[in-house]
């Protein structure tokens, strides 16, 4: 059975619909889509890191679409791995644990990786939004697109923009 590593915010989790949310509350202001193509988080949203450090940014987070039922199938033929980066930010742990307990209860605790940095992992496939964790990973790299790296090209790895091409990928 092939092993795949599944990165949490940006792949399963909407963080950018949270940020969305939070820079409205605080500033009355929607961020479009446009405004966020192609650029860093932290530079669209000036209090970024102040939201992902507030509590229940990561626990009511909402989910990307059609995450829970590709990844219910895939559980069945991979051997699936939930691996994020959750000592970064204090809060983060639990509440990423009890965001996959509440919407993920096929994946048991032994499938969840929480690590500081990704280099460690290795695993047959990998799927991050991110070019920092993909770059170094040995396996077949699959980038999720997200706002931030929307424009940019994927190079050497392969770009999916939904769980819906993820399950024609490895699903069939
Ligand atoms: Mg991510």
């Amino acid at each position: 059975m092939k092993s795949i590593a599944i990165d949490m915010d940006g792949v399963l989790a909407n963080v950018y619909s949270q940020f969305v949310r939070m820079h409205a509350e605080e500033y009355g202001k929607i961020i479009t889509a446009e405004e966020m193509s192609g650029r860093p988080e932290g530079d669209v949203f000036p209090d970024a890191l102040k939201f992902v450090n507030s509590p229940g940014f990561f626990r009511t987070a909402p989910l990307i679409k059609d995450c829970q039922k590709i990844l219910e199938q895939l559980n069945l033929r991979y051997s699936v791995f939930i691996v994020s980066a959750a000592l970064e930010f204090p809060n983060s742990l639990i509440e990423k644990q009890s965001w996959l307990n509440e919407h993920f209860q096929f994946i048991n605790w032994k499938q969840i990786v929480f690590c500081g940095s990704k280099e460690i992992i290795k695993a047959d496939i990998m799927i991050d939004d991110h070019f920092k964790n993909l770059d170094f990973f040995t396996g077949e790299t699959i980038l999720f697109t997200q706002p931030h790296n929307e424009l940019t090209d994927p190079g050497i790895h392969k770009r999916v923009n939904s769980w819906k091409e993820i399950g024609e990928l490895f699903l069939r």
